[in-house]
């Protein structure tokens, strides 16, 4: 029987839809399919053979948005409005990052340090969610234009240690490009899929995938038993890949050909020059044994071995890393059953040698590196498409389960699809001094909002003992068992208090019920995102004003009559944009209201510090 399905874009019935596998990379994407004759993954590519799409977005003067080479082009000089490695900030908060700021060349907001990171170009802000649903709409496009059909429901992968906000951040962003995501996977778990590892339902195997790109070093230990993939330990190294290659022998031709780094800095032509030569030679040099070029017009020659001795300590870095993932999955060497290759720098001869020396076993590389990932997300999105009829479909929850958070949001804890049994647990805390209960309800569905999606259960956690706001942590926890029962926990840690309730979520639910959910939350995806976003700007703005209000008080006597009036004039500007204004120009106010008490807040703190130094006896 053929199986029938919605096209979840233009509502209509359709007779089979085909899944896509999506590598959505730092620095390139990928899409990829199952063939349907040959039924072995194949990349999409466009007339001229490219298949990799630059995860690059940029923004013009006209309030155009391209992706891709066409965004690439812009990288230099159009740095604060062309962004680059976005998953970088998937699901970062500020001060996640602050240490890398100088990797970024765009603007990156820093008013609240425990919030989200938002990316400002020009009056504009943007979250990292909005700008990968940027690259994924433009891949969605490429997939339907040389597919000649609609693609909405997809598979993306992620590197093995993004952590739960970093998977749901991935998923928000296909929703925002219209797309169903039916599963994320992870990059190493795609890899072996692409090599066939784990499709035997019999096998227990332990696999090591090295995965060595443009700009980040990851290894992942795997264990599979009877189809399933476990991740025993991550290691790597999120600043080292082949642009530190290309650095390296960078640095060599300046040697070569004489030129100071005073004169690189005077001079970006030339700098850029030295760099792609130094990509090019390293590139050739995988497959000759010299390397001849002209820069600057002068002749310059590099050998396999002087760039194999450039190459040595990094690589060397990289085999310290796979020591300590086997460590921390308490295995050796003799443990490892495969080993696989991923990453364009998998290609260097003296990488493959070094870890196959060091793993004393043959790495799977017969398939390109730089597509591995994208054909692995195509094999499982083909076992989801229930192609595969050996392979076994395990329980999964239909509908993604959450509670209400501030301004009415849903909180999602177990995401859409994921396997039975499974469990969650988040941490919340109180809003008000001495609060002495929480109200927890509990939803199902794929809105924003709750009050868009379905109540399951709600109770309140009583006994929470008086503490000021913010101190309480109170544990939210989620259990789907085998028999599809979600029990809901809460558990003020300080305390002990705690209370639960169980439900059943597919009590009355009908399958139509669950594929309407699904099309309303992808039609609506654009709305919902935006007054999320605006709920959110809202929560922040409340917050800081609170805040600033105490501090005021409390200091009063401690800063000058102007601080103090254009404090107040900030903070009633921004008052009213609660109530009328957008998350940008809330935003924007959030920040003017940073800018003025920043001065004398450190000001404070520093003569606080020093009142605190003087009452101090040190010891000899
Ligand atoms: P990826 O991030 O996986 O696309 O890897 C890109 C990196 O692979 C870049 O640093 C490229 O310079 C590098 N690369 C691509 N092809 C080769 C090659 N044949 N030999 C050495 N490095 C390569």
């Amino acid at each position: 029987m053929a199986k029938i399905a919605i096209n979840i874009a233009t509502g209509s019935l359709q007779q089979e839809e085909m899944i896509v596998g999506i590598d959505l990379g730092t620095t390139n994407s990928l899409i990829s399919i199952i063939h349907p004759e040959s039924k072995r993954p194949i990349v999409l590519k466009e007339y001229d053979g490219a298949a990799l799409v630059p995860s690059i977005v940029h923004f013009g003067q006209a309030g155009n948005i391209t992706v891709g080479d066409d965004a690439k082009k812009y990288l230099i000089a159009e740095p604060e409005n062309t962004i680059f490695s976005v998953k970088r900030l998937m699901g970062k908060s500020y001060n996640d990052v602050q240490q890398q700021t100088n990797f970024f060349t765009y603007k990156i907001i820093d008013d609240n340090s425990e919030s989200l990171v938002k990316i400002q170009v020009g009056e504009k802000f943007y979250s990292p969610v909005e700008l990968s649903s940027f690259i994924l709409k433009e891949l969605k496009i490429r997939a339907e234009h040389i597919l000649k059909t609609t693609v909405t429901k997809v598979v993306i992968t992620v590197p093995a240690y993004f952590n739960d906000a970093q998977r749901q951040a991935t998923r928000d962003a296909g929703k925002l490009a219209g797309l169903d995501v039916l599963r994320i996977v992870n990059e190493p778990t795609a890899a072996s899929l692409a090599y066939g590892l784990g499709l035997n339902k019999d096998e227990t195997k332990t696999i090591a995938v090295y995965d060595l790109g443009g700009g980040t070093f990851d290894i992942s230990i795997l264990r599979i038993t009877s189809g399933i993939f476990e991740v025993l330990s991550t290691n790597g190294n999120t600043y080292l890949g082949g642009d530190d290659f290309d650095a390296s022998i960078a640095s060599f031709i300046m040697e070569k050909i004489g030129v100071s780094n005073d004169a690189l800095n005077q001079n970006k032509s030339l700098a850029q020059e030295i760099r792609l030569k130094a990509e090019e030679a390293k590139i050739e040099l995988s497959y000759n044994n010299e390397f001849e070029g002209v820069v600057d017009g002068k002749v310059l020659l590099i050998t396999k071995n002087e760039f194999e001795q450039l190459a040595t300590p990094l690589i060397a870095e990289t085999i310290q890393c796979c020591k300590n993932a086997l460590t921390d999955a308490n295995l050796t060497i003799a443990d490892i059953d495969e080993v696989i290759m991923v990453g364009g720098s998998t290609r260097v001869p003296l990488v493959k040698k070094t870890v196959s020396e060091f793993f004393n076993k043959t790495v799977h590389d017969t398939l390109n590196p730089d597509e591995v990932v994208a054909m692995g997300a195509a094999v499982q999105a083909d076992i989801l498409a229930g192609n595969n009829k050996d392979f076994l479909l395990l329980d999964i929850t239909p509908l993604s389960l959450g509670i209400e958070t501030m301004g009415g949001l849903m909180d999602v804890l177990i995401p859409r699809n994921s396997k039975v049994p499974s469990k969650a647990a988040r941490q919340y805390t109180t809003q008000k001094d001495g609060q002495g209960s929480m109200r927890i309800s509990v939803f199902q569905g794929e809105r924003d909002l709750i009050k868009d999606n379905r109540k399951l259960a709600e109770f309140n956690l009583t006994g929470i003992p008086g503490m000021p706001a913010g101190l309480p942590k109170v544990e939210v926890s989620f259990l789907v068992n085998a028999d599809g029962i979600l029990v809901v926990n809460a558990k003020e840690l300080r305390s002990g208090v705690e209370q639960s309730v169980e439900v059943r979520p597919q009590y009355g639910l009908t399958d139509e019920e669950v594929e309407k959910m699904l099309l309303d939350s992808i039609t609506h995806a654009k709305s919902d995102i935006q007054t999320r976003a605006l709920v959110e700007a809202q929560t922040e703005a409340t917050q800081i004003i609170d805040t600033t209000n105490l501090f005021i008080q409390k200091n009063n006597d401690l800063l000058t009559d102007n601080e103090l009036a254009d404090t107040n004039d900030a903070i009633n500007t921004l008052q009213k944009l609660i109530v009328n204004g957008n998350k940008d120009n809330i935003q924007a106010a959030i920040e003017k209201l940073n800018e003025i008490s920043r001065p004398y807040a450190e000001r404070l703190m520093d003569s606080a510090i020093s009142k605190a130094m003087k009452g101090k006896n040190i010891l000899e």
